[in-house]
């Protein structure tokens, strides 16, 4: 671990947001934290103060005032990092934030590289890794629900999941050793058929672990939705309506939307990703040629599809029979959409929306709130299951609960099958091993590297 941060060294970084803004907070932790903050500052005397206080005073340095601050002081290990951790709060000026860092680096602390102070939180035991990877998560979610999500982590709930599961592989390891003991004398104490059964519990909350995966990147990816249809039916302007603003450029002139935008939108808080396409539409041009390509891609990648057409000028089964081709592997997924209702001569009766036909004016944004309850209730079925659970967030944690419950599962088939209570024991151990790389314990340089190089710099 000392290999990717030298405990020895003093770190500092901007850990707010870059710009301007009113306050910004440098953040400075190491054996030499208090010092160099107190080197620069001019005030009370931070070697001589009390942890987690707050002081006003100035950064001066080479007799210049850089800026009127406040001082945090938190002495380990209660602090973030679990080091002596000071944090300058100062103006969110970039040239007083700079001369700031640039200050603190000519008195001895050097630049914090991404996730350093979480990985020295980590490598104090202020945080386990996977709570150390909500908080990259708990930055990154852009929806309130992945937020909390991430914070349930971070609060360590998947930790103590884990560490549950860990103590009933240890239970099970000791009785089956329990019983390799005694088995020259005949004594039977583990029932192979309770073993299997704990071993298949086991397995089935490893299992939905592994699927809130799915769930957890809904949450925090969203899902996508891909409005699809042929030129100048309105796509670009539902979308800006969904958007709630003018994202997308519209145009009287068909085939003016030629690349494929992303943006995201929320309904009851789940996040749902936005992709309007280049129209559906054989072509000569180039560009659009790529749009339509796109627009397959796009097709094939949504979670939900917005069908949209002009019913002024076409009608649903019109529709269907054009686009067979396209849309019939994707029926389960699609809302068709009449569109531009407004122009028609005579109102229709509500009666003719379904939930897989609407009728709408993205124009005149009628039939929108109906149409977003409809998108969210079709995805529902896409989390509905998960809503109570504990999710995990992480690709990596993924694959570790699936490398776990191969390893359970092995152990179990030798045992179902008699084999000797020997081999069990190996297996479940290596579960134990690979478990131990959710929070920490048994993670290598190289996972660790992975992790935290994802994380922004500050943190
Ligand atoms: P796209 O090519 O499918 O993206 O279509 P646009 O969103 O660019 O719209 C094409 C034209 O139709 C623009 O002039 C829009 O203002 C117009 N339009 C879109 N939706 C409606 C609608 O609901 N009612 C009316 N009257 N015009 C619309």
């Amino acid at each position: 671990m000392s290999k990717l941060t030298d405990l020895s060294r003093t770190i500092v970084a901007l850990s707010t947001a870059t710009g301007s803004g009113s306050l910004a907070i440098i953040r400075i932790s190491g054996k030499n934290a208090i010092a160099i903050t107190n080197s620069v500052f001019k005030g009370a005397n931070l070697l001589a103060v009390p942890s987690n206080t707050i002081h006003f005073g100035k950064i001066v340095f080479k007799q210049k005032i850089i800026d009127q601050v406040l001082v945090s002081i938190f002495r380990k290990p209660n602090s973030y990092s679990g080091e002596d951790t000071t944090e300058i709060s100062c103006h969110a000026n970039p040239f007083i934030i700079d001369e700031i860092i640039g200050t603190v680096i000519e008195k001895g602390a050097d630049h914090a590289k991404p996730g350093e102070f979480t990985l020295r939180a980590f490598i104090n035991g202020k945080l386990d890794l996977s709570q150390a990877e909500s908080v990259s998560n708990i930055i990154r979610s852009n929806s309130r629900s992945g937020t909390h999500n991430s914070l349930m982590q971070l609060e360590g709930k998947l930790s103590e999941t884990i560490i549950g599961i860990k103590e009933k592989i240890i239970s099970i390891i000791s009785i089956l050793e329990i019983d390799i003991d005694f088995s020259e004398e005949n004594i039977k104490i583990a029932s192979a058929k309770d073993i299997v059964d704990d071993l298949k519990k086991l397995e089935n909350k490893l299992k939905i672990l592994v699927e809130g995966f799915n769930y957890s990147k809904l949450l925090n990816d969203g899902l996508k939705v891909s409005i699809i249809g042929k030129p100048n039916v309105g796509k670009s302007t539902l979308m800006n309506t969904l958007l709630g603003e003018n994202r997308a450029i519209t145009s009287p002139k068909p085939g003016t939307t030629r690349d494929t935008l992303h943006e995201n939108f929320l309904i009851n808080d789940i996040n749902f990703k936005l992709i309007d396409t280049a129209g559906l539409r054989n072509t000569n041009d180039v560009i659009e040629n790529e749009g339509v390509r796109r627009t397959i891609k796009a097709v094939e990648d949504a979670d939900i599809i917005l069908f949209l057409y002009d019913v002024n000028n076409s009608n649903i089964e019109r529709e269907k029979n054009l686009f067979y081709q396209l849309i019939n592997k994707h029926k389960n997924k699609i809302i068709y959409i009449g569109n531009k209702i407004d122009l028609l001569k005579k109102p229709l009766s509500r009666e003719i929306n379904t939930d897989e036909n609407k009728f709408i004016s993205a124009k005149k944004e009628t039939g929108i709130a109906e149409l977003k309850k409809t998108i969210f209730f079709k995805s529902a079925k896409n989390f509905k299951d998960y809503k109570e659970n504990i999710v995990i967030t992480s690709l990596r944690e993924k694959k570790v609960l699936e490398k776990t419950k191969k390893s359970i599962g092995k152990a179990r088939k030798s045992i179902e099958k008699n084999i000797g209570f020997e081999f069990a024991v190996v297996d479940l151990r290596d579960s134990l091993n690979i478990l131990g790389e959710i929070t920490g314990e048994t993670a290598t340089d190289d996972i660790l590297k992975k992790i935290f190089s994802n994380f922004c710099i500050g943190k």
